[in-house]
């Protein structure tokens, strides 16, 4: 079984991401800018968007980062973003999830510029996806996509099972695989024989959150498999600890491939926010160049 390093990966891509602003600073006047706005105190949310602004500081990408209290109303979390939208500094917005619940998160994700959606969350970017039209793809898909890519595994002809249909993971990647060429199916909480299903699968994907839900019998021999789940959980010596929806130590005596978790899929998350910023900012600078001549 080959482990996909999602973390080494991740690193050189934030290598060579930092190569490349470091050249595109000096030619355009300025670096890429990323705004992560987070409202209250969800511990988990504040640990990554401290993440995502130290990767931005770590390749060199300016942060507008902007923490607000719980009580914010949407109105005013609308104008931020539309001042975000027209500031020619930023080149992506992201609205941490979840919001607290008076807040409507699909109706901010809408104000946010397609053109600057790092997470590619806006139905205008899920519209390109759903057409194969270049856009900002949404960062964990297009994160496995990436670490296929890098282990060469083709994915034209194959079968491609993908459990879970989220907006977030499971439809995106999907359809991903789908304009790879794959033959796709989606299994979710209603699908019947989730197991037979899974064995069918040349290359599968958990995207449930829901630990040990892939098991070894679930699985073709050598098939690839990507553990996008994150499941917090406390083992026997009382230390909490994060795994992923495969049973990770039964599934490696089966697959060909597997992903770890953490180390996995979750590294490459980051990384491809931070590509979809440098994207945006890369599209700017060559639309305007395209207009000068
Ligand atoms: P979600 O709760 O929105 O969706 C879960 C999906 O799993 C649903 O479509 C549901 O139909 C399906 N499901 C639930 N129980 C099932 C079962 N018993 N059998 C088959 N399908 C079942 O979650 P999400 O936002 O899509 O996230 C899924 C997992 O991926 C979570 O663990 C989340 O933490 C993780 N995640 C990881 C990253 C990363 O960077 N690695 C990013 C986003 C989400």
């Amino acid at each position: 079984m080959q482990r996909l390093d999602g973390k080494a990966l991740a690193q050189k891509m934030q290598a060579e991401l930092a190569q490349q602003v470091q050249h595109l600073q000096a030619e355009n006047g300025r670096s890429p800018g990323l705004a992560v706005l987070m409202v209250g105190d969800n511990p988990a949310s504040a640990a990554y968007v401290q993440n995502k602004e130290r990767a931005c500081l770590a390749v060199g990408i300016a942060s507008f980062g902007k923490h607000f209290p719980t009580e914010t109303t949407q109105a005013e979390l609308a104008q931020t973003i539309r001042e975000l939208n027209q500031d020619d500094r930023v080149d992506g917005i992201l609205v941490q999830l979840p919001l607290p619940d008076h807040l409507d998160s699909v109706a901010l994700l809408n104000e946010i510029d397609p053109n600057k959606d790092a997470d590619g969350l806006h139905p205008v970017n899920l519209g390109r996806l759903m057409r194969g039209e270049p856009g900002l793809r949404s960062c964990t898909p297009a994160g496995v996509m990436r670490l296929l890519e890098e282990y060469q595994i083709a994915c034209k002809g194959k079968q491609a099972v993908v459990i879970g249909r989220s907006i977030l993971v499971g439809k995106p990647i999907a359809l991903m695989l789908l304009e790879a060429d794959a033959t796709v199916t989606i299994a979710h909480s209603r699908s019947q024989d989730l197991a037979a299903i899974a064995r069918r699968a040349d290359i599968l994907i958990a995207a449930v959150g829901c630990q040990n839900l892939v098991t070894a019998e679930m699985v073709k021999p050598g098939a690839v498999v990507i553990d996008v789940g994150i499941n917090r959980i406390t083992d026997s010596t009382g230390k909490s600890r994060l795994v992923g929806d495969v049973d990770f130590d039964a599934v490696q005596q089966v697959a060909g491939y597997l992903t770890p978790v953490p180390g996995g899929v979750g590294a490459m998350t980051v990384t491809m926010l931070l590509h979809n910023t440098m994207w945006s900012y890369s599209q700017k600078f060559s639309h305007s160049e395209r207009k000068a001549q």
